[in-house]
C-alpha cells in the first residue's frame, strides 16, 4: 500500500498506460495491438546485414539528420518543419510538455487513445474529456471553448472512423490560441492527411508514426510536422531533455523506409483490401462496427458478448484488443492482418458464434 509519510509524499504517483499484451508465444495470431503483418521494405533488412558494428562507439547524430531530410522530401516540407522521436508516444509526450501549460483544460474525445489522459496526469496538465456522439463522431463545436490544447486521432482510435479534413479545419479556425494536434497513427490506410493544412496554421500539429503503416514498430520511430516555430520550440525541450533518443541504425533503416514508396503502397492497399473484405465477413457473422478507415475494426457482436468472444478467441490462440470500459465494453477491437490470419479468425468467430 501507499505510504503517505516519508519520502513517499514527494513521489510523483502516476497510473501507468496499459499496452496490448505481446505474448511470447509464436504460434499465436496477433491482432491486438495494430501492428503490420508485413515486413518492412528489403532495404531495411540489408542496412542491418551491413551495420559496421564500428560506428557504435559513437554517439548518433543528435538531429537524426537522414531521417529528418528523407522525410522533409517525402512530404514536400522544409526540414525546420519536421521533429522526430522515439515512436510517436515519446513525439506525442514531448508536445505535452512543450505545448500544454495553461491552467485551462486540454480537450480530448472519451473514447480516445489512452496514453493521453495518462500524460496529462504525469506532467499535471488539467483535461476534459469531450464525448463522441452516439455514431463515435467528433462534434467539432464540442471543442470551440476555451482550451489549453487539443488532441485526437484521426482516424480515431480505438474506433477506426476518420474525420474530414474540412471539420478539423473548422476547429483550427476558432482556436488559434491552442496548440492542435491531429494524431495520425492510422492516416496511411485511406484518409486524407491534414499536412495540407501546416502551413495554413502556425499552431497545427501532424503526428505520424512508422510503427503501423510502416511495419517498424520495433524500431521506434514517431513524427511530427508543423511550422518551423512549433518544431524550434519541441526541439528545445528535447535537447534539454536528452539529445541522443534515436540509435543510429534506427536513422538509416527510417530513412530506407520513407524512400521505398512502392513497398509502403504495396502493404498498405493489401491492408486496405483486407479490411474491406474483413467488413463484409464481419457483418454475416453478426458484427457491426462503425465504418473503419484504418488497420483495425472496432466490432460489437449483436448477441454474443465481446468478454466471451475475446477470451474464447483467446483459448484458441488468436488474440484481439478489448477494454472493460463505459461505453465500449461491448466492443472488440480486431487488427487487420494478413488475408490467411483472418480466414482463421472468421473459422474460430464461426466455431465460436456457432452459426
Ligand atoms: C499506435 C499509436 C500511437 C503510438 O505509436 P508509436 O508506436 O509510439 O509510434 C500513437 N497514437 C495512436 C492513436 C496510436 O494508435
Amino acid at each position: 500500500m501507499d505510504n503517505d509519510f516519508g519520502w513517499e509524499k514527494n513521489v510523483r504517483k502516476v497510473v501507468p498506460y496499459t499496452p496490448g499484451e505481446q505474448p511470447r508465444e509464436t504460434d499465436i495470431i496477433k491482432l491486438n495491438t495494430n501492428e503490420n503483418p508485413y515486413p518492412p521494405c528489403k532495404e531495411v533488412r540489408e542496412l542491418l546485414d551491413g551495420f559496421d558494428t564500428y560506428k557504435m562507439r559513437l554517439y548518433p547524430d543528435p538531429d537524426a539528420g537522414v531521417l529528418v531530410s528523407a522525410l522533409a522530401d517525402f512530404y514536400r516540407v522544409d526540414k525546420e518543419q519536421v521533429f522526430v522521436g522515439v515512436g510517436s508516444d515519446d513525439v506525442i509526450s514531448m508536445i505535452f510538455m512543450t505545448f500544454f501549460n495553461s491552467d485551462k483544460p486540454i480537450l480530448f474525445p472519451d473514447i480516445t487513445y489512452s496514453f493521453y489522459d495518462v500524460w496529462a496526469e504525469v506532467y499535471r496538465i488539467p483535461y476534459k474529456r469531450i464525448p463522441l456522439d452516439d455514431d463515435f463522431r467528433i462534434n467539432a463545436d464540442d471543442y470551440i471553448c476555451e482550451n489549453g490544447g487539443i488532441i485526437f486521432p484521426n482516424p480515431n482510435a480505438p474506433t477506426g472512423v476518420l474525420e474530414s479534413v474540412e471539420m478539423i479545419e473548422s476547429i483550427l479556425k476558432e482556436n488559434k490560441d491552442s496548440v492542435v494536434v491531429i494524431d495520425e497513427a492510422y492516416i496511411d490506410f485511406g484518409g486524407k492527411s491534414c499536412l495540407e493544412l501546416v502551413d495554413k496554421y502556425d499552431n497545427l500539429l501532424v503526428v505520424q508514426t512508422f510503427s503501423k503503416s510502416r511495419s517498424m514498430a520495433g524500431m521506434r520511430i514517431g513524427f511530427a510536422i508543423g511550422s518551423k516555430k512549433l518544431i524550434r520550440y519541441l526541439n528545445d525541450v528535447k535537447f534539454s531533455i536528452n539529445s541522443y533518443t534515436m540509435n543510429p541504425l534506427t536513422q538509416i533503416c527510417g530513412a530506407a523506409a520513407v524512400k521505398d514508396a512502392d513497398h509502403f503502397n504495396e502493404c498498405t492497399k493489401k491492408i486496405i483490401d483486407t479490411r474491406e473484405k474483413a467488413k463484409k465477413e464481419l457483418s454475416e457473422l453478426g458484427f457491426d462496427f462503425p465504418d473503419s478507415s484504418s488497420n483495425f475494426i472496432f466490432a460489437r457482436h449483436k448477441t454474443m458478448p465481446a468478454a466471451e468472444i475475446f477470451q474464447k478467441l483467446k483459448d484458441r490462440k488468436i488474440f484481439v484488443r478489448y477494454w472493460n470500459k463505459p461505453r465500449i465494453s461491448e466492443y472488440l477491437r480486431i487488427t487487420i492482418g494478413t488475408d490467411e490470419q483472418m480466414e482463421r479468425l472468421y473459422e474460430a468467430l464461426r466455431e465460436i458464434i456457432a452459426l
